[in-house]
């Protein structure tokens, strides 16, 4: 097993396949690569002082450590994945004494399934060169899939909106405002609540595409809605 810490994992390109490990104590660093379900454990050694129940920082006397009280190991409700926020390592940023805020330090969180990756954040836990966590995903770079349905429908000028980036093939507010006839503000609203609804997601740079649910929703359900002024 690998034990260097895992570097960034800016790239989006994770296998999100359920693996399981057949470990009694999960070891402390790395646990699981990101994405990868780790089911058969309950307690881990303790990634903040590496299971000493010590933390040591920069030069001072080590105290004990803040995650595990002392006890070498931490517990987390399987299933479990590794904190996309802080990439496993339980720190706030690296070697500084706060732990994160997304995993308390653990490096480990505990997620429902079944889950799809975050589409605001793409899994990273954070948006693009951002401090905090993902609102969508609390950090956590995945988000359950309510049961029975894996988008939310859209409403009035939302399905406009779909049927826009659809014939655009993607769009940004501006865009979207223009074709509708709609204030910015406004088409940033509708945008944000398909974001929610897993029906659009970013491409980057305020630019939307359709999810695969959004644009199997424009094709089998959004042929009587008509927008005007198409010029391409
Ligand atoms: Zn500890
Ligand atoms: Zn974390
Ligand atoms: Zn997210």
């Amino acid at each position: 097993m690998k034990t260097s810490p895992l570097i960034n994992t800016q790239e989006s390109s994770w296998a999100w396949r359920p693996v399981s490990t057949s470990m009694v104590v999960g070891p402390p660093a790395p646990r699981g690569k990101p994405g990868e379900i780790l089911r058969d454990n309950k307690v881990y050694k303790c990634i903040f002082c590496k299971g000493t129940g010590i933390r040591c920082l920069g030069g001072t006397q080590g105290a004990k450590c803040p995650v595990c009280k002392g006890r070498t190991k931490i517990a987390v409700t399987p299933p479990v994945m590794m904190c996309a926020f802080c990439n496993g390592r339980g720190e706030d940023q690296p070697r500084m004494a706060l732990t994160c805020s997304v995993c308390k330090g653990k490096g480990l969180v505990h997620i429902e399934e079944p889950f799809e990756v975050c589409p605001n954040c793409h899994g990273r836990g954070r948006p693009i060169a951002s401090k905090l966590y993902c609102s969508e995903c609390k950090g956590k770079g995945v988000i359950a899939i309510k049961k029975g349905r894996t988008f939310g429908h859209p409403i009035g000028t939302e399905k406009k909106a779909m049927k826009v980036i659809y014939q655009l093939g993607k769009a940004g507010k501006n865009a979207i405002a223009d074709r509708l006839k709609i204030s910015t503000a406004y088409a940033e609203l509708v945008t944000k609540s398909l974001l929610k609804k897993r029906l659009l997601e970013k491409e980057g740079g305020g630019i939307f595409v359709l999810t695969a649910g959004g644009n199997e929703y424009v094709e089998t359900r959004l042929h009587s809605i008509r927008i005007n002024r198409l010029d391409k």
